[in-house]
């Protein structure tokens, strides 16, 4: 047979993640540290929703931008969110969705696009396999914002800056003068943003600070995965304002050619979803992340994240590097990953602690006993 697979297959290697979740079906019950999902469940409203939705012939495609219902709702929140008069708005197949579109929509080979490091794995990945090349900004120890590394990074060939916060898998939260600089500097070099804000409502110690707010240069890529738990029905939106109309008429393209639309009977489900308060699934986080920092800060060295549900430590010194770190504690029946999945360094680990207050303690005691 002739060599059938394309160059760009190269250029991915399986994810770390995948090579955890195989180590840990081996395990018996084990702390598992590594889903990078919320541990409840859609609320039953949604549900019900979906369900009728189905039941109501909501089984067609939709228009590819999205179901009008679900676009006039996230058209409310954007314009007062955002102040934003007349968004361009489209329904994605996920975050994920959102990211493929705009990467597939602004990346020519040779570009160069900056990535905080640590990142959220898809980006590198996407942007490798379309010929662009990361430029990563090294954001250790405290995982804030580098406003002046990024200046410094910005060369003729930098076609975008992608910012996550709240971050996976630090759980930064960028403050509103980290926000208000960077924003300066896209608007000075004249540099489209995406900012990736799936995690927007896992905000502890102050409110979420969205870049669209003082750079209307800003695609706002959000999610509905993590705010109602339903990671497998693939929801999520873009956003833009007026000065970036075009980007949103391609991307709808090229989701005419590729998803065509995102579910629709989950289009018409996320409609209810929207109307829910989901803040006391967020403040049981909230105590989680408190547990978690009290419980490790004596034995690890580590930054309080201030959203998401992740933390990023840094591995016991007596350890070669974190990869080894992360082994040993799987074999200690916790699973956690190895910072290098997201990161261009091995020296960190990432704790998700979407989990039960039971686990939480199990691993506290785990990992305490394995810094020792
Ligand atoms: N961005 C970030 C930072 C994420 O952590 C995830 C999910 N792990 C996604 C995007 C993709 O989420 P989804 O496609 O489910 O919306």
């Amino acid at each position: 047979m002739r060599a059938y697979l394309a160059e760009r297959t190269k250029l991915i290697d399986a994810s770390g993640i995948r090579k955890v979740f195989a180590l840990a079906a081996q395990l018996k019950d084990p702390v598992n540290f590594s889903i990078g999902q919320p541990d409840f469940d859609v609320p039953e409203k949604v549900k019900a929703a979906a369900i009728k939705a189905i039941e109501n012939g909501f089984n067609r495609y939709s228009q590819t931008a999205g179901e009008q219902k679900l676009l006039d709702k996230i058209r409310g929140k954007i314009s007062t969110d955002y102040g934003w008069k007349n968004p361009s708005l489209i329904v994605t197949s996920g975050v994920s969705g959102g990211l493929l579109l705009a990467f597939l929509a602004t990346v020519n080979p040779g570009d160069e696009i900056i990535v905080p490091d640590p990142y959220f794995v898809m980006y590198k990945h996407l942007v490798r396999m379309l010929g662009g090349k990361c430029v990563f900004i090294d954001t250790y120890p405290d995982f804030k914002l580098p406003v002046e590394k990024i200046e410094r990074a910005i060369t003729d060939k930098t076609k975008l800056l992608v910012l996550n916060s709240p971050a996976n898998p630090t759980g930064a939260v960028y403050s509103k003068q980290e926000v208000q600089s960077v924003a300066k500097l896209a608007q000075k070099h004249g540099i489209l943003v995406i900012s990736d804000e799936i995690y927007e409502d896992f905000c502890y110690d102050a409110p979420c600070e969205s870049i669209g707010r003082y750079y209307d240069g800003s695609l706002i890529l959000k999610g509905y995965s993590k705010s109602y738990a339903m990671t497998g029905w693939r929801m999520g939106y873009a956003a833009a304002a007026e000065p970036l109309k075009s980007l949103l008429d391609k991307m709808t393209q090229i989701q005419q050619y590729t998803f065509v639309c995102a579910p629709t009977p989950f289009q018409v489900a996320a409609v209810e979803a929207m109307d829910l308060d989901m803040s006391g699934y967020v403040d049981i986080y909230h105590k989680k992340r408190d547990r978690m920092v009290e419980g490790l800060k004596g034995s690890f060295n580590l930054t309080k994240p201030g959203g998401a549900f992740y933390m990023f430590a840094k591995a016991p010194s007596s350890y070669p590097n974190a990869t080894v770190f992360v082994q040993k504690a799987i074999e200690n029946n916790v699973l956690i990953i190895p910072g290098n999945v997201f990161s261009e360094q091995d020296t960190h680990f990432r704790i998700s602690y979407a989990t039960t207050d039971e686990k939480i303690e199990q691993g506290i005691k785990i990992l305490n006993r394995l810094a020792k």
